[in-house]
């Protein structure tokens, strides 16, 4: 089976949305395979979201994700990678509810930067993000 790293991320946490992502997770065949709540630290955060560093939104997105605790998660099944960036739907929240109604980010989401959910995009990130917020301690 194929593994990919989910997260709820802190609008996601502090509006009390776990419980209700979990089961839509389950619900599309997802096994949950491990999860691990984290608060962020700017220097985790920036090596999350290294591929953004040029990006104009890049310093709040840094400020949002170290806001408050995100959920990581685990997730397996076939295709899991694909499926799951399927279920939560795309970037802007606003866009997920006109397109794609029945994803996480328009159930949840609230614009395009407090968008609910991450997952990862490609195997190499789900590699790389699975062994930064599972494979070392929470000190960074
Ligand atoms: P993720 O990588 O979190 O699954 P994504 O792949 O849909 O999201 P990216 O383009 O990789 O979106 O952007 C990463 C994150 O940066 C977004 O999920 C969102 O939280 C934030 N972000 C993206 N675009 C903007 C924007 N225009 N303004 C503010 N924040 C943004």
């Amino acid at each position: 089976v194929e593994r990919t790293l989910a997260m709820v991320k802190p609008d996601g946490v502090s509006g009390s949305h776990v419980e209700a992502i979990k089961t839509l997770i389950r619900d599309a065949g997802f096994t949950i395979a491990a999860e691990r709540y984290w608060h962020f630290s700017e220097a985790v955060a920036k090596e999350f979201y290294a591929e953004h560093s040029e990006r104009g939104f890049f310093p709040n997105l840094v400020e949002f994700i170290c806001s408050g605790p995100s959920l990581a998660l685990i997730l397996e099944k076939e295709h899991a990678i694909a499926d799951w960036r399927l279920l939560i739907g795309p970037t802007d929240s606003s866009r997920a509810r006109e397109e794609f109604p029945k994803s996480i980010r328009a159930k949840f989401g609230v614009d395009s930067q407090k968008n609910c959910v991450h997952g990862s995009d490609s195997r190499q990130a789900a590699i790389r993000e699975i062994a930064l917020l599972f494979e070392q301690d929470q000190t960074a």
